[in-house]
């Protein structure tokens, strides 16, 4: 008998212009063998150049896509993308605690490539009281990351890996550090946390301006991965390979004059 697909739901913010958020979640979601659920908790208008506007949906409707989606299937993981504001956060922790999800990838949105503000100030807290202990693993950025310790962001990897030893110090839960934000020509490396280590995957750098939505993309394959069946530190591998393949090839779509997608 064959086995089945496994679903992943991905709850996150569309983005408009089809590079990041909600579908580039699916894209990612669906190219990497499962099957992609969506639960939508804002809209935003956006091209590869700008987000012009957010727009939150109702708390009551979130709710309800939330409870659709749980009332008739499995769903093997979640991944989390831009949530926005803390009340959506506090939404999304108690429904998780609810349906009691086996896997949860946290991509903790914050600013757009473009520099566009993705989560309001007053909500990095809640990711840290409400969010963390459901994570099975989270996708920070070193900018991120910085401010999840409440601390200067880096661009450098002697520093980046200071942050990690203090995240360890701090919290139980994994990480995987996206560290192609950093100073290096030579390298994108990514960076697997856990309490007992600390591993860099090294990685060529891919020298391209369309990177629009990696993030998005490397933590719904991640989610994917999981979803599989693959332990954390192959389905974190598996992600990081995923991205790589998308970026290789990502200069032959013309999707617009600011940084395009990569390509799934
Ligand atoms: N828009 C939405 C809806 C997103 O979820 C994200 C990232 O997660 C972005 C934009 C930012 O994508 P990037 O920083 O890759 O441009």
């Amino acid at each position: 008998m064959s086995k089945h697909v496994q679903n992943v739901l991905t709850i996150a913010t569309s983005d408009s212009c089809g590079g990041a958020g909600v579908q580039a979640d699916i894209k990612a979601i669906s190219a990497t063998g499962c099957y992609a659920a969506s639960v939508l908790v804002a809209l935003t208008a956006q091209n590869t150049q700008a987000v012009s506007a957010i727009h939150t949906l109702p708390l009551d409707f979130i709710e309800q896509q939330i409870d659709s989606i749980f009332a008739d299937m499995n769903i093997a993981s979640v991944k989390l993308g831009m949530l926005f504001n803390r009340d959506i956060i506090a939404l999304i922790a108690k429904k998780l605690k609810q349906y009691d999800v086996a896997n949860v990838v946290i991509d903790p949105v914050m600013v757009s490539a473009g520099g566009d503000k993705l989560l309001q100030d007053d909500a990095v807290q809640a990711y840290l009281e409400q969010l963390l202990p459901l994570a099975t693993v989270m996708t920070p950025n070193a900018h991120e990351l910085a401010v999840l310790l409440n601390e200067a962001p880096t661009l450098l990897e002697s520093d980046l890996l200071q942050q990690a030893k203090q995240w360890q110090q701090s919290y139980p839960t994994a990480l995987m550090i996206k560290g192609g934000g950093l100073q290096d020509s030579q390298h994108s490396n990514d960076y697997f946390v856990t309490p007992q280590q600390i591993t860099t995957l090294i990685q060529p750098r891919i020298h391209t301006q369309n990177t629009h939505g990696t993030g998005c993309s490397l933590a719904a394959a991640l989610a994917s991965y999981l979803a599989q069946g693959q332990p954390l530190i192959q389905a974190v591998k598996s992600a990081q390979k995923y991205v790589h393949k998308g970026l290789l090839t990502c200069d032959q779509l013309a999707v617009g004059k600011g940084k395009g997608p990569i390509q799934h």
